[in-house]
């Protein structure tokens, strides 16, 4: 009898182990279809280790949907910063950018564009001219921008760009180089469009970035009191 009560220990206890080692990778996996959200799933899924068929099928499975769930993720969160015309960064963009400098404590120069007499433009050439002007002027002002410089489309015909690390005077001759710029190129079929600029410098100007941005505001709005196509 307690041969018999051995050996079926012995069964019991390698069944036991056996179905162990075989729910493992499952269970494993199960918990991973779970987490698909966060930023390490697809590292997680790889960790297991698939020693049979139906496990490694079903590993395939999940890390192809960690791999598509995150794809969506990224496009979601590149079209809700994004401005789909020009391909700026949109209100939300520039703000997610604001908040890191902020944090970072980075200080940057702001300029902001608004095209003068816009309306003009849409109205003599029609909506779709329009866009195109927009682009036009959007792809231009990047060019005279650095790399690490976040150019942003924030309303109709107006722009923010932020310049990370830039002094004021760098700030001006940006500025000054995409007003020249303005006035010395010839979008085709369309007359010439200027633009006014505004700047402002945090922390230069005030300790407050809303405050230094609404600074860039007035600025602006002081270049279009004083006649359009300049900066102040
Ligand atoms: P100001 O020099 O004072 O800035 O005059 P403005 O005509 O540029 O300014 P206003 O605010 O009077 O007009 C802006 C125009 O921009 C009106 C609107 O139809 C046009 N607009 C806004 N968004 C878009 C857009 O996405 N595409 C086009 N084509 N036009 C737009
Ligand atoms: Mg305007």
């Amino acid at each position: 009898i307690l041969g018999m009560l051995f050996f079926y220990a012995i069964v019991f206890f390698v069944i036991w182990r056996f179905s162990y080692v075989i729910a493992q990778p499952l269970s494993d996996l199960a918990d991973s279809a779970s987490q698909l959200n966060q930023p390490d799933a697809e590292k997680n899924i790889r960790k297991i280790r698939p020693w049979y068929f139906e496990v490694a099928q079903f590993q395939k499975a999940l890390l192809f949907s960690a791999n598509h769930f995150q794809q969506t993720v990224d496009e979601l969160n590149a079209i809700v910063k994004t401005d789909p015309l020009t391909g700026f960064y949109n209100r939300r963009g520039m703000q997610m950018y604001v908040d890191t400098f902020e944090k970072q404590q980075t200080n940057f120069a702001i300029l902001a564009i608004n095209i003068d007499h816009f309306k003009t433009v849409n109205d003599q050439y029609g909506h779709a001219e329009g866009d195109r002007v927009l682009q036009h002027i959007a792809w231009q002002i990047q060019e005279q921008c650095r790399d690490q410089d976040i150019c942003c489309r924030i309303g109709g015909e107006e722009f923010i760009v932020l310049l990370p690390n830039a002094s004021y005077s760098l700030a001006q001759k940006v500025a000054s180089r995409i007003l020249q710029n303005r006035t010395q190129d010839k979008i085709e079929g369309i007359a010439q469009v200027t633009v006014s600029i505004g700047i402002a410098h945090w922390p230069t100007h005030h300790q407050n970035i809303d405050q230094t941005l609404q600074l860039a505001d007035q600025h602006l709005y002081q270049a279009k009191a004083d006649g359009r196509n300049c900066i102040r």
